[in-house]
């Protein structure tokens, strides 16, 4: 299968959300990339004239992804919630560090990966915000805030 068939199932404007649903589905082993991921974080100002980030599917796979999608979107962490908004619709993500700081890339290679090479944050899909450290709701004082 040399010519496999891709599929936008998803697009975004958000460079975080683009790549918690690439995680969720790689995860789940399907076969996806992003398309236009470049020019939208380079120029957020164009992510509207090239329809944003696009999430390719392979074709065969695009039931089962549309899924996972589904059932991610409505994901609540039960434990850690925004500390801008309180909601727990929020997710860690892994965000591949940016090569912009040539002397740490550098650093990394000479002296080995001291330094984490993605940088571990939370993403609010309520208020779209990121965060270093969630709110921690202890098990027992919890409440549904919804
Ligand atoms: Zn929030």
């Amino acid at each position: 299968m040399s010519n496999m068939e891709f599929i936008p199932v998803q697009s975004f404007n958000n460079y975080v959300e683009a790549h918690i649903a690439m995680g969720n589905l790689q995860q789940q082993h399907i076969n996806c990339w992003l398309k236009d991921e470049y020019t939208v974080t380079i120029d957020p100002i164009l992510a509207n004239a090239v329809g944003g980030i696009k999430l390719m599917v392979a074709k065969v796979q695009v039931p089962r992804a549309v899924e996972i999608l589904k059932q991610a979107a409505g994901n609540k962490h039960p434990h850690y919630a925004c500390p801008h908004c309180s909601s727990h619709e929020i997710q860690m993500v892994d965000i591949p560090q940016k090569e912009t700081n040539l002397f740490a890339v550098l650093i990394n290679k000479l002296f080995g990966n001291k330094t984490k090479a993605a940088e571990q944050i939370w993403h609010c899909f309520a208020c779209g915000n990121n965060c270093k450290q969630p709110v921690e709701i202890s098990s027992g004082a919890m409440e549904d805030a919804s």
